[in-house]
This record gives structure tokens, sequence and C-alpha cells, in this order.
């Protein structure tokens, strides 16, 4: 027989380069009063580096993950303007976006960086959050599989148990330009990712990014394969990322 998946839902807010350590706070406090707690669905949010720590130290006791945007894989040395993952786990974080499509696109990242950050990332015992997308031209190419699971080997390269990895499909074309993929082409991307995975598949938790919002998190989490969101712009108020959460509770 088949292992059960049995993956509890993850809803990460991407604040990207938003809000000042006051508003961050402000909103983490709000967070917490509606969303600390919460059992069947794990929560994260992600702030600009300068408010790790201040936003870290505001979560404290609470179940709320914390997620820097991006890392160097190098821990210390000449690497001006960088962090690190021995600096982010020093600093409290628990998970680190890596190789989103903004860093990719803007910053120039190519997949074998993103690969040795996820080593990076992994060997200090931080939660990568992989992500993984196509350009709009890929996908009227029809090579959006090919790109995606590509991006998924690539990632993946060298790392011996991908369930400790969490993955995030995100068209690029579908993120913050309020586009959605389809509930059912989002879920026939996520399956085949998941296709890719082998013996730990089942386990492996691969979240949706791209415009969700409270009035479309509901049927795009409702896919089989969809387990989460990665959420940018509805992430930085409390009234739009709290229904996302809830919606992934398990009857939400
Ligand atoms: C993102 O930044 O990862 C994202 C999905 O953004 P948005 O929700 O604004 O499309």
């Amino acid at each position: 027989m088949s292992e059960m998946p049995s993956r509890t839902p993850i809803v990460a807010g991407n604040w990207k380069l938003n809000l000042t350590v006051g508003e961050a706070l402000a909103l983490v406090k709000a967070l917490r009063a509606e969303a600390d707690g919460l059992e069947g669905v794990e929560v994260v949010v992600g702030p600009v580096a300068t408010a790790l720590h201040p936003v870290a130290g505001a979560l404290e006791g609470s179940s709320i993950g914390l997620a820097a945007q991006n890392t160097h894989w190098e821990d210390r040395g000449a690497f001006t303007g960088e962090l690190s993952p021995e600096l982010l786990k020093d600093v409290g974080c628990t998970h680190v976006i890596v190789g989103h499509s903004e860093r990719r696109q803007l910053f120039g990242e190519t997949d074998e960086g993103v690969n040795r950050k996820v080593r990076a990332v992994l060997a200090k015992g931080l939660t990568p959050i992989l992500c993984v997308g196509e350009t709009l031209a890929q996908r009227e190419a029809g090579e959006t599989l090919e790109v995606v699971l590509g991006q998924v080997e690539a990632g993946l390269e060298g790392v011996e148990d991908a369930s400790a990895v969490v993955l995030a499909y995100e068209p690029v074309w579908a993120i913050g330009t309020g586009k959605t993929a389809k509930p059912e082409d989002a879920q026939e991307v996520h399956a085949a990712i998941r296709g890719k995975l082998g013996q730990v598949a089942p386990r492996v938790r691969i979240l949706y990014g791209g415009s969700v919002k409270p009035a479309n998190a509901a049927e795009l989490l409702a896919q089989e394969d969809i387990d989460g969101a990665l959420v940018g712009g509805a992430s930085l108020r409390a009234d739009t990322f709290v229904p996302i959460i809830r919606a992934a509770l398990p009857g939400g």
C-alpha cells in the first residue's frame, strides 16, 4: 500500500521590500491575535532583513515561523551586502525563501546558485522555501512543465531528503499581477512536481503562489497537491492574510 499523504499546509507571507520595523511589529501583533496557535496550519512571515531581529522578538512564544527572503550560501567572508544561513538562524529565522522569481529575474540568480543556497540553508537546519515557476512566454510556448521540473531538479540537486524542503510553484505571470492560475492548471503543475520527487513525494509540501487572495484561496487550497500558499501582496495586512490562513485549515 502506498504511504498516505499527511501534509500540514503552510501559509507563508512574503513581505518583499515593504514595511518599516514599526509597521512590521504592528502586523505581527495583529497576526498573533488571530493566527497564533492554530492547529492544522503552519504560518510563516517573511519581513525585510532589517526587521528580522525585532520581528523574531515579537514572535517569541508564538507558533508563527520567520522566513528570510534571501540568503547567500557562504556563512561568513568577503561578501559585502550579503546575509548567511548562520546569521539568519542566529536572529531566529526558521525558513528562508530561495530562488524567488524576482531574485532570478531582477538579480540574475541561476539554478546553480539557488541550489547552493538550498543546500546551505538545509545544512543549518533551516527550511528552504524553494520557488519555481514559468514566465508567460514559456507558458505560451508550452514549456511550463519542462521549465518548472527543470528548476525543481536543479534546485534539489544533491539534497538527500527533499521532504526537508518546501517547494513553491509560482507562475511568474501571476505574481503581483492579480492574475491567478486556474486551480486545475495549478494542480496539474503541482502533481507533475510531486511526480518528480520519488519516495518522499507524499510528504513534500508544495505551495502555490501568485496573487493568492481571500477570494481565491479556498479553491486553490482545495486542490489535492496544493499544500498551502506563498502570499505576497495579501500578506501585508492581517485582514487579507488571516482569511487565507483560515482557508488552509482542515475543513476551511
Ligand atoms: C510572491 O511574492 O511570492 C507572490 C506570490 O506575490 P503576490 O501574492 O503579490 O502575487
